[in-house]
């Protein structure tokens, strides 16, 4: 039998319950990711086949942590298991049922950013402009819809009410058929269309739910509607599922995930059992405490009990900060005196953050005092130009019928095809309903393409036909290098003798080991799982335990992980929490909830620190700390003066605010054009920032009176105010 006397009772209990669909709701670090590693291997022994047991989790990491653990239990048998996040099952499962869907068993999976480029793609080729309806903008709102499983007709029909909105349904519609087109996903498609064909095909349904016998969820909160309602459709009375969460830890309601899921659960399983885990075994009694004075100013949740039996602990710190460099500075010197302090190395602290782009000054300071750092996100390596331009050949080798990533390499390196060209040949492939890539092999019929580009396209064509064909010839690694090779990337970065280009030489050289390493490892791997396992890869997943360095990363892919010491940076009104103009669900009790998680990420200390001013969106910006840190229990928190033996220049907010006003251009700025309405952000010499409050009078005439900062307000004639307008 497996051993449970690494659990306590509560967590044998859920482990060995059995009997009907069970739900495990438990507080932060209370063992759930651990019951459900030890339930899946405690199925396994029991006698249920490996390859019927279904463990679903949130990224790849947290599904190899499963996988490992249960090996560590159970032995090999754990390789059969089918563990995974939601996208990449159902992906696998896609690509072997293709014959009953509207795709083929090659297609390619988009990510965020190759959406993206389809959405900009998509608007231009319909001619639609309008004033604030960026593509980024769209992307989010589509992926949002998709997510609550609203299609562009029921959108068109039922929701969209302005011309806006029924401009994003033309244009949602349109990226739907280029999906399809292309024979690619996005990673709300994926769920989608496993809806779909669970639905519409009974057989295959049928199929699955015979197969899986005992379904896992880890960190259920953070499902959506689609990923429920898949779940929904393989429990049966066969196949019984156990759920696994805490609701005050549910963060990516603003990628549709819904804390909803677990009432419905309770509703449409009624004869579930609930389990509660209450003793907590990551972090100290302090840092306990602080968490849940917090959290208890959330409505929404659960009742839950925390306790631990681990020490009372340090309070938290809070550090003041001047800037976002001085803010470095100072968690770069907390960490050194905490390590001559305590046992401890770099790979013990971490520092999370609100947005990837608070990580830019900590790296720039970590660089210069000699602290070893991770960064994780940011510019992940999959997402890196040169990486993806190769991803993309190897895309269009896959699935010819991708026109995302054919129009991403059709001119790289550089080959005499400009975008007129291309234009046209989009134009010819619309009118005669073929791929851009069927109709490289025609572009002698498309009108008004020189001799001389038709061979440059000619010749593109016959060189991806050529790997087209090697592709099963050669293994992945083989086949990579060779065309690395005849592409002649590298020698052309090597001429370009920049740092840059040296490290863009780097990654082409790792990726080529990366798919080395994954041929050799994965034998008869094809290339279709290969790209799939790009496309589903995160930042995190990339993630290396191992090293000695503090790792950077954000509250949100910090989930489900512990470290011994945790900086929470950033905490500041509008950052933390963030006004967020794109996440329709957002709200203070979600960002609330993210700070719940964030401090509960530490075993022994938390610090946590905020800046009066920080540069952001190109602009000073000074900000009051966050309401969050107002709300620990103030005996769990000590609060130390800021700027001991910083190394920042130490300038006043006045020098900051003149050096960031004399850095911008005037002409940055459409002086012509002084549009200023109510709220219009805008900067005097003299009175600093400010935010307009009222506008008055027309044309010469027009007067704006602005609340600067302290409250002073003053009402000033536009035509002479050397106003800066900054949105
Ligand atoms: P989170 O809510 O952050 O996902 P969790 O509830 O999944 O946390 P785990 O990560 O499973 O909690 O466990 C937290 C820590 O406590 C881990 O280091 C784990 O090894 C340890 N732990 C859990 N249960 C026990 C136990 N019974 N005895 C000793 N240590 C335990
Ligand atoms: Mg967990």
């Amino acid at each position: 039998m497996v051993d449970l006397k690494q659990l306590n009772d509560e967590q044998r209990k859920a482990v060995e319950f059995v009997g009907t669909q069970q739900i495990v709701l438990a507080g932060a670090g209370s063992g759930k990711t651990k019951v459900t590693n030890y339930k899946v291997a405690f199925l396994i022994k029991k006698g249920l086949k490996p390859d019927s047991i279904l463990a679903l989790t949130y990224t790849n990491k947290a599904a190899g942590e499963i996988r490992a653990k249960v090996k560590e239990l159970v032995g090999k048998k754990a390789d059969s298991i089918s563990i995974g996040t939601f996208q990449s099952i159902f992906a696998n499962i896609l690509r072997t049922e293709a014959k009953h869907i509207n795709y083929r068993d090659n297609f390619s999976i988009y990510d965020v950013e190759d959406s993206l480029s389809l959405v900009s793609n998509v608007m231009e080729a319909l001619g639609i402009e309008v004033d604030g309806l960026t593509s980024n903008t769209v992307r989010h709102r589509i992926s949002y819809l998709k997510n609550h499983m609203i299609n562009p007709v029921e959108y068109r029909k039922k929701i969209a009410k302005t011309k806006k909105d029924k401009l994003i349904a033309d244009i949602f519609e349109e990226y739907q058929n280029r999906l399809v087109a292309n024979n690619s996903m996005d990673f709300e498609e994926l769920l989608l269309e496993t809806i779909k064909l669970f639905s519409s095909k009974k057989q295959v349904l049928q199929k699955y739910k015979k197969k899986f016998k005992y379904i896992i969820v880890d960190e259920f909160q953070d499902t959506n509607k689609t990923q429920y309602k898949i779940l929904k459709l393989l429990v049966s009375r066969s196949c019984k599922v156990t759920v696994v969460g805490d609701d005050s830890q549910g963060i990516f309601g603003w990628k549709g995930a819904n804390l909803k899921n677990m009432h419905a659960f309770k509703k449409d399983f009624k004869n579930h059992k609930l389990f509660k885990l209450e003793q907590n075994f990551r972090s100290t009694k302090t840092i306990l405490t602080a968490a849940d004075s917090v959290i208890k100013n959330n409505k929404d949740q659960y009742v839950k009990t925390l306790y631990t039996q681990n020490n009372d602990g340090e309070q938290l710190t809070l550090i003041k900060c001047a800037d976002e460099k001085d803010e470095a500075f100072q968690l770069a010197k907390y960490i050194k005196k905490e390590i001559s302090k305590k046992k401890l190395s770099y790979k013990d602290f971490a520092i999370l953050y609100r947005t990837n782009a608070q990580s830019r000054a900590l790296e720039d300071i970590f660089r210069k005092e000699k602290v070893p750092h991770t960064l994780i996100g940011g510019l992940e390596f999959y997402r890196r130009k040169e990486v993806k331009d190769v991803i993309a050949y190897l895309r269009v080798i896959a699935n010819t019928n991708d026109e995302e990533s054919l129009l991403r390499i059709m001119n790289f390196p550089q080959r005499g095809i400009g975008n007129t060209t291309v234009t046209r040949m989009i134009a010819f492939a619309r009118k005669h309903e073929i791929t851009l890539f069927q109709t490289m092999s025609r572009v002698f019929e498309v009108i008004d393409i020189k001799e001389r580009i038709q061979k440059n396209v000619k010749g593109f064509r016959l060189l991806l036909e050529k790997y087209i064909e090697l592709k099963d010839k050669l293994s992945l690694g083989e086949l990579s290098r060779a065309l690395v090779d005849e592409l002649g990337l590298i020698r052309m970065f090597k001429s370009e003798h920049t740092a840059e280009a040296n490290q863009r030489i780097q990654n082409i050289n790792r990726l080529l080991q990366i798919i080395t390493e994954y041929s050799d490892a994965n034998k008869g791997a094809t290339l279709d799982e290969f790209l799939e396992e790009v496309s589903l890869t995160s930042g995190i997943d990339m993630y290396d335990e191992e090293k000695n360095a503090v790792t950077l990363l954000t509250l949100h892919s910090a989930k489900g992980m512990e470290f011994p010491i945790v900086f929470i940076s950033g905490c500041e009104e509008e950052i933390f929490p963030l006004a967020n103009k794109f996440s329709e669900d957002t709200s203070v009790e979600e960002e609330r909830r993210l700070f719940y998680v964030g401090m509960t990420r530490a075993e022994q200390k938390v610090f946590i620190s905020h800046a009066r001013s920080r540069y952001r969106f190109g602009e000073v910006a000074y900000q009051s700390r966050s309401r969050f840190i107002d709300e620990i229990k103030p005996a769990a928190l000590e609060e130390v003066n800021g700027g001991i033996g910083r190394k920042a220049n130490r300038k006043t907010k006045k020098e900051l605010f003149y050096e960031y006003f004399n850095s911008v251009d005037y002409d940055d700025f459409d002086q012509d054009n002084k549009v200023v309405h109510i709220g219009s952000r805008v900067m005097h010499e003299k009175f600093g920032l400010g935010k307009v409050v009222d506008v008055t009078g027309v044309g010469d005439q027009v007067k704006a009176t602005v609340n600067f900062e302290g409250n002073n307000v003053r009402q000033l004639m536009l035509k002479f105010a050397r106003l800066k307008i900054l949105h």
